[in-house]
């Protein structure tokens, strides 16, 4: 079957590749003039560094099929994600663990003993938090919430933490000893050659065509037995029940000599800082050496028609509109969609690739015995 990928992402790219290696003939499309979505890398010109376009992308994940896929393209360097956070003129240590703890109540706690002090902080009247505000305070307490999540959380989603599901914190683990790793996940890693090389690797196959710098137009569909959407659920249905929200980031980028900050990833707790967070991109390749170094300032704001979505955000009133778009999609034949834009959901990589696995054996299975998409 002739079969348009429109999306160049990690969804197209890995669903792409098994049914180019299953027989079918894959053309994959994509706007932008680079492939890998938002998990695109690139070399520096100045410095060298291997920058995350996008922002930061680690690599974690408890799927031993989805690490094995991975490693099959690329080998993976080991990195651990230790955030830190400053905070009201101090550096704290994320995910909060016991040395926040003990750094932040001046207090020299064993495990238990700050589990059991963090208990006493919690709001415990609050049985089961709704929003984002209500599970940290459910779980940390007012003043952790307010030092470490408050202000960042109002700058990331441009709105307050009571408007916030409660899933988006339960992203962040509370550890009560010294792990100070921002993943629990058994494999963790980065791409030695980059994400983007990785993908271009997974799109290397002989029935697969790709083409940038094109945008999708619905006659292109006639062409095709199949079309896989990995681009905004909204977008393809021509916003007709209007837009979905999403963040955009901004960056400001700006180079120094040697280690400006120590570490990849330093997080602003306050509010007056404009910035959530300033990262050194030669921290994630810890096993290159380069004298210069670039950093960005990260900024979030309202995703504009124009802007390139980064974070859904799935406020309560933005539910109904995804029903309603995802009854349409499911109305739809001859389109799939999938990932993070067309199934609008916040995604991690390892979870976009396993759904991208299974979605191709599912499609393999059912054109195979004859049954419609
Ligand atoms: N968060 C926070 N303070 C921090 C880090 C995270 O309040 O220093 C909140 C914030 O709302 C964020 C969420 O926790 O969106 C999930 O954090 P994660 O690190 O998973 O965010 P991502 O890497 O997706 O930006």
């Amino acid at each position: 079957m002739k079969i348009l990928f429109v999306g160049a992402g990690l969804s197209g790219a890995v669903t792409g590749r098994a049914l180019a290696e299953a027989g079918h003939e894959v053309t994959v499309i994509d706007g932008r003039d680079h492939i890998a979505g938002n998990c695109h890398t690139v070399r520096d010109p100045e410095t060298g560094v291997m920058v995350h376009v996008y922002g930061p992308h680690i690599f974690h994940t408890d799927d031993a099929g989805v690490w094995d896929y991975v490693t099959r393209f690329m080998a993976f360097r080991p990195y651990k994600n230790r955030v830190k956070t400053t905070s009201r003129g101090e550096v704290f240590s994320l995910p909060i663990n016991l040395h926040t703890i003990n750094q932040f109540y001046r207090k020299t706690f064993r495990p238990e003993e700050a589990r059991a002090f963090i208990a006493e902080q919690a709001d415990t009247s609050i049985e089961d938090p709704q929003t984002f505000e209500e599970q940290a305070l459910r779980f940390v307490g007012p003043d952790l919430y307010e030092a470490f999540f408050k202000g960042y959380t109002e700058k990331q989603w441009g709105c307050s933490p009571t408007e916030l599901p409660a899933s988006i914190l339960k992203r962040l683990p509370v550890r009560f000893n010294y792990d100070d790793n921002y993943f629990f996940h058994r494999f963790q890693g980065m791409p030695e050659e980059g994400y983007t090389e990785m993908v271009a690797r997974i799109l290397d196959h002989p029935g697969i065509t790709v083409t940038l710098g094109t945008w999708y137009e619905p006659a292109m569909a006639e062409d095709h037995d199949h079309v896989f959407w990995s681009g905004p659920l909204d977008g393809y249905f021509g916003y007709e029940l209007g837009r979905l929200g999403y963040r955009t980031l901004d960056f400001e980028r700006f180079t120094a000599q040697g280690d400006w900050q120590g570490t990849a990833v330093m997080n602003y707790g306050d509010r007056d800082v404009p910035w959530t967070r300033i990262t050194e991109h030669k921290h994630f390749s810890p096993w290159e050496e380069h004298e210069g170094s670039v950093l960005y300032r990260e900024f979030s704001r309202e995703c504009g028609p124009e802007d390139i979505p980064y974070y859904p955000i799935r406020l309560v009133e933005e539910k109904e509109m995804l029903g309603a778009y995802v009854a349409r999609a499911e109305a739809e034949t001859g389109v799939t969609f999938m990932g993070r834009l067309g199934t609008y959901r916040y995604l991690d990589m390892d979870v976009t690739i396993r759904e991208a696995l299974d979605t191709a054996a599912l499609f393999l299975a059912r054109t195979g015995a004859g049954e419609p998409m």
